[in-house]
């Protein structure tokens, strides 16, 4: 693989006060798509590229992207979480977007050198880790209404501390009941760049209103939960641990899977099914609403304590985190922190 070193490397950025995705490591991946095929990934100095201003993904958003992280411990060791999987989701969102799936084994070699590379831009204190942005653009400039012939992938990396600024203090979601995310048969579960233009207006308005995120219903009737848009939902009612099924217009988090699946294991009751947000306010109305959290990759588990329903604020678990949610939390980021034993198979080993 050819590797271009930069002359010029950045100072890194004071580790304590990440922020998400504010800051970029010194190189980054390339590989361009032309003729038919993918030509060899490269490793670059990270800087602005040239393209033109008629490229396709600037007027018809053909792009899709990823989000991963690597972690480091004391040691200088460095691993990924579950990163085949993102490979594999990016490829099916390829696919639902007209755009060429590429060898996932050839990307992930190239990525592990760029990480070993990257190696002191790799935080290693509880709760930070290297962000990993994979993204593929259209890149033909053509104004004509069909797939590109023209691709560019890359990937970049940025050290990233929690996704909010309250860190693991539950926040408050207003459910949306005009504007939907997706529908079934659109784009929801594909990882694409349009997804989440339309989704910004729901955040806008929960933010107007004094809360942090909006809870996006289904497109038909307006009554099902979907996700939050960066995150997947799960309710706990009951002691049982619910989700929407993944029908088509929601993400399939591998965060969420990782949930379904710890849960599983650890002996916890959980549903993969519609659940309509009269059922969950209802549980609230009973007593029964015992907590709720989303879950993904940047903010790995986040607690909710507000849910905002019909003008009607409820309140869960006094607007703290809840045993279960905890719970998941401690596990998941243990394992990706390697304090807990890799019992699912999900950490590989990159130096
Ligand atoms: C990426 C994403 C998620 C979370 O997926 P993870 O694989 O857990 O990071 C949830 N919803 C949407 C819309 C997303 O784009």
């Amino acid at each position: 693989m050819k590797i271009t070193l930069t002359k010029q490397p950045k100072q890194k950025p004071d580790f304590s006060k990440l922020g998400f995705g504010k800051y970029f490591t010194d190189h980054m991946l390339v590989m361009d798509y032309k003729d038919g095929a993918w030509g060899e990934p490269e490793i670059v100095p990270f800087e602005p590229f040239e393209m033109s201003p008629a490229s396709n993904v600037l007027h018809y958003a053909q792009g899709i992207f990823e989000g991963a992280k690597a972690y480091k411990n004391e040691k200088g060791e460095i691993t990924v979480f579950r990163i085949d999987d993102n490979f594999i989701r990016m490829n099916n969102s390829a696919t639902r977007l007209c755009m060429p799936t590429f060898d996932a084994k050839v990307v992930k070699d190239a990525l592990f050198e760029l990480l070993k590379i990257e190696k002191d831009w790799i935080p290693t204190a509880k709760g930070t880790a290297l962000y990993i942005r994979p993204t593929m653009i259209a890149n033909q400039p053509v104004l004509g209404v069909h797939a590109s012939h023209v691709y560019k992938f890359f990937i970049i990396l940025s050290p990233v501390g929690s996704y909010y600024a309250n860190g693991l203090e539950p926040t408050k979601i207003l459910v949306e009941e005009k504007y939907v995310r997706a529908a079934i048969g659109g784009t929801g579960e594909a990882k694409c760049m349009g997804n989440y233009a339309c989704s910004l207006i729901g955040g806008e308005i929960a933010n107007q209103k004094g809360y942090d995120q909006c809870l996006w219903l289904d497109a038909a009737e307006h009554k099902y939960v979907e996700e939050v848009g960066s995150m997947n939902m799960f309710f706990v009612i009951d002691g049982v641990v619910i989700t929407p099924a993944l029908v088509g217009s929601i993400l399939p988090g591998i965060t969420r899977n990782s949930c379904i699946q710890v849960l599983k294991k650890y002996g916890y009751k959980v549903e993969e099914r519609r659940i309509s947000m009269d059922e969950v306010y209802d549980a609230y109305k009973s007593g029964k609403l015992n907590e709720s959290f989303g879950s993904g990759t940047a903010a790995v588990i986040s607690p909710v304590g507000t849910i905002g329903y019909h003008g009607e604020d409820m309140l869960i678990n006094n607007g703290e985190m809840g045993p279960i949610t905890k719970f998941l939390y401690d596990k998941i980021t243990g394992i990706q922190n390697r304090v807990e034993p890799d019992e699912f198979n999900w950490v590989t080993k990159v130096n």
